[in-house]
């Protein structure tokens, strides 16, 4: 029996509805993080004090008390029955990685003991040498560190009875470049804080600390094991390279926040309450548009705390998924011609006085604030598109971006009727002219309830890329695989350079003898006019927009291999640079990282692609064919009119068809791979991987595969069918 029929007949057998029943969700909350109000309980004042200043102004901790801070974070981890720790992180390979130490050692005496002392917790080595570098690190000096990042809470993953004591970290070179997604991150945000803080200082001068904030919405599909098993495309690749649509598919919207089916419902409440334990604030789960894709969002954090608490939840997710005999698909385009899965990233910028920079003020002066920070992301998102463009590029997304139902590729900004009515006002109303202000120009009013404003006018777009709803940005086009620091190095980057330039234009005015506010109206202007071509607010999955966007001159790079170039122009290198963010050798290497990445994922699916076809595909479309043939040779000798069986004959004639255009294009495309492979050039041969390899075999395999799949008798079929796949739980 086929893993197919093997999977449909167990299905049944798989319904594990039941899940320890979860208490209120506070008792729990947090309980394996190693909080500030756990540090108190376990630290002496001088080091919960360290912890303190470190957590919030990044100061360095000294050995002695590192030391201390170790032994009580042990106390605190043995107490909860932990024997060994880990350094975390969050290297390029896009997952997150640990290794275990135990507790445990012997002493000179040779007496064992458990320590945990302050050097392993402030730095590791692991044997890291086949992470990627980008050439970072030459293979004989392959070594890299690990060091602990005290602004996000040491944890305790719990995996089946094992405890280990997580520790956050950043993953650095031997020379200091960073090999991670969490060290370009931080340094982000610090430059975006002291931007915005000066900003901040024109309206009010008790500002002293900006944090950018992040929630994200994190869509998937949930398939049962069996199922996903019996897809090795699924197994090796996380999508389906195969695969008819079913006859029922999104069309009837029956899905969308409809009931979550039960077996699904276990799998969720059994992986929040793991996050809850962890301090993740989950509060939404609802069912998405397509069968089988659900969306989980938590209640929104500090940008660091949150990358990582997405990092940990897509690791729970698929974890617990396996123990309720389910899989996780987070691929951002699991299955073809339903909707794919993206990560909404909803940012936005907060003051330590409580002031959210982009939500309304009550004021005229709290207005203009506002209005500051909102035209600047405005203008930010014009000036840099294309390098925020490059960091949603990745093999997986491009299915997904430009594709009907998604994002397109074009970076622009919706912002809704009303703000677009305010800012065409402030264009109108502020004279370009100096000699014709009017301090009437300031009085700015803006309506609270932007919220509402926005949804009365069509439900906010759904199409954009970069939306304003409400208080908030929402950067749609990040991918449900990535890693969510990458977009949010970019965004914070971009605001903060263009935030100083923001304040360079404006102190130039004030320095000329201007008002203060008159001169932040003229630059607001300023910007508002030189931005106003990436405001869009129709329909961005429409052809006519790209052509638009294409009169507007605005970028539209489909393909991750050219998005990735906006990474290494002299622009990025100077932003990048300028803000402390990356150095040109660490931009250079990410680059040619993300290339590789593509690369091999690419490889790895036009080789599975190819097996498929060879192993599971042509197999039952040829002992079909014997079938008919055997069939038809019957009729034939029974003495039967050839009108008996002609229809057998046109079956096996289409068959036929197929399957040899299927063994010709296969070979055809392992022609191509490797000439790819020759090309020695990362940048020169990912493109020939996209336009050689994929674009040119990828579909055509596929249509003739999927029409077998149409012809040939399902008792034959070996692949899961997608109404197995989406439909039976
Ligand atoms: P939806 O967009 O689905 O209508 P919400 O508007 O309530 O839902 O929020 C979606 C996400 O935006 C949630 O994860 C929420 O925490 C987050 N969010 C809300 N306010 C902010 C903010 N100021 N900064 C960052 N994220 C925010
Ligand atoms: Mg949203």
């Amino acid at each position: 029996m086929s893993l197919r029929f093997h999977a449909l007949e167990n299905l049944a057998g798989n319904g594990n509805t039941e899940v320890i029943s979860t208490p209120k969700i506070t008792a729990i909350f947090g309980s394996n993080v190693f909080t500030l109000k756990t540090a108190r309980e376990f630290l002496s004042d001088e080091a919960y004090k360290s912890l303190v200043s470190s957590i919030r102004s990044g100061q360095k901790t000294d050995r002695a008390i590192a030391n201390q801070i170790a032994s009580g974070i042990r106390a605190w981890a043995e107490s909860k029955g932990v024997t060994h720790f880990t350094h975390w992180f969050q290297p390029l390979t896009g997952t997150t990685a640990e290794k275990h130490d135990s507790f445990f050692t012997i002493k000179s005496d040779g007496t064992a003991i458990e320590q945990f002392e302050g050097d392993a917790l402030i730095q590791q080595e692991p044997d890291a040498s086949s992470f990627p570098s980008g050439g970072l690190r030459a293979t004989f000096e392959a070594r890299g560190y690990t060091a602990w990042d005290p602004s996000s809470p040491a944890f305790i993953m719990e995996i089946g009875n094992g405890k280990t004591l997580c520790i956050p970290t950043i993953f650095v070179s031997y020379t200091g470049e960073s090999l991670d997604y969490k060290a370009p991150l931080l340094k982000a945000l610090e430059s975006l804080n002291k931007a915005a803080v000066d900003v901040c200082n024109y309206f009010d001068r008790n500002v002293t600390r900006v944090t950018p904030t992040l929630g994200w919405e994190q869509e998937y599909f949930v398939i049962d094991e069996a199922m996903f098993n019996a897809r090795p495309d699924l197994v090796m690749t996380g999508r389906t390279v195969y695969g008819q649509s079913s006859a029922k598919n999104q069309q009837l919207e029956d899905h969308y926040f409809g009931s979550i089916p039960e077996r699904v419902y276990a799998y969720i409440r059994d992986f929040e309450t793991e996050c809850y334990k962890l301090g993740i604030p989950l509060r939404t789960r609802h069912n998405e548009v397509a069968p089988a894709q659900f969306e989980v969002a938590p209640i929104f954090e500090e940008v660091s705390v949150a990358v990582d608490h997405n990092s940990l939840l897509m690791d729970i997710m698929d974890r617990v998924a396996r123990r309720h005999k389910l899989r996780v698909l987070l691929h951002e385009k699991p299955f073809a011609g339903i909707n794919g899965s993206g990560k909404h990233n909803n940012w936005s910028m907060a003051t330590d006085t409580g002031v959210n920079l982009l939500a309304p003020g009550k004021t005229p002066k709290t207005n203009l604030m506002f209005l500051t920070f909102f035209v600047n992301t405005i203008k930010a998102v014009h000036d840099y598109a294309d390098v925020l463009r490059a960091s949603i590029a990745s093999a997986p997304n491009d299915h997904r971006l430009g594709a009907n139902e998604a994002p397109p590729a074009i970076i622009s900004v919706f912002i809704g009727q009303y703000l677009s009515k305010v800012l065409s006002d402030v264009k109108e109303r502020v004279s370009s002219k100096f000699d014709e202000q009017d301090e009437s120009m300031l009085k700015i009013d803006i309506h609270k309830n932007i919220p509402e404003l926005l949804l009365d006018n069509t439900d906010r777009n759904r199409t954009s890329p970069f939306a304003f709803t409400g208080n908030k940005f929402e950067f749609r086009a990040v991918g449900s695989s990535a890693n969510c620091a990458n977009p949010m190095t970019v965004l914070n980057t971009i605001m903060a350079q263009t935030l100083k330039q923001f304040k360079e234009d404006v102190d130039s005015l004030i320095d000329k003898g201007e008002k203060k506010e008159i001169a932040i109206m003229h630059v607001i202007r300023e910007y508002i006019v030189a931005s106003e071509k990436v405001l869009f607010e129709g329909d961005g999955y429409s052809e006519a927009w790209e052509k638009e966007a294409e009169k507007r001159g605005l970028p539209n790079v489909k393909t991750t291999p050219l998005a990735l170039d906006a990474m290494v122009t002299d622009k990025a290198k100077i932003l990048f640079e300028s803000n402390d963010v990356y150095s040109h050798e660490e931009l250079e290497a990410r680059h040619e990282i993300e290339l590789e990445k593509y690369i091999k994922k690419v490889q790895i699916e036009s080789r599975i692609m190819g097996e498929l076809a060879t192993s599971h595909i042509l197999p039952p479309a040829i002992r079909y064919q014997t079938l008919l043939v055997n069939n038809i040779r019957g009729l034939k000798e029974t003495g039967l009119p050839e009108s008996a069986y002609s229809n057998q004959k046109q079956i096996l004639e289409k068959i036929s068809e197929h399957v040899n255009s299927i063994s010709d294009l296969v070979e055809k495309m392992i022609e191509a791979r490797k000439t790819s492979n020759n090309i020695d050039n990362t940048r020169a041969k990912a493109i020939a991987y996209q336009s050689q390899v994929k674009d040119k075999f990828f579909d055509d395999i596929r249509y003739h595969a999927d029409k077998l799949e149409l012809l040939v008798d399902d008792r034959e079929w070996y692949l899961p069918k997608f109404r197995e796949l989406l439909f039976l739980r």
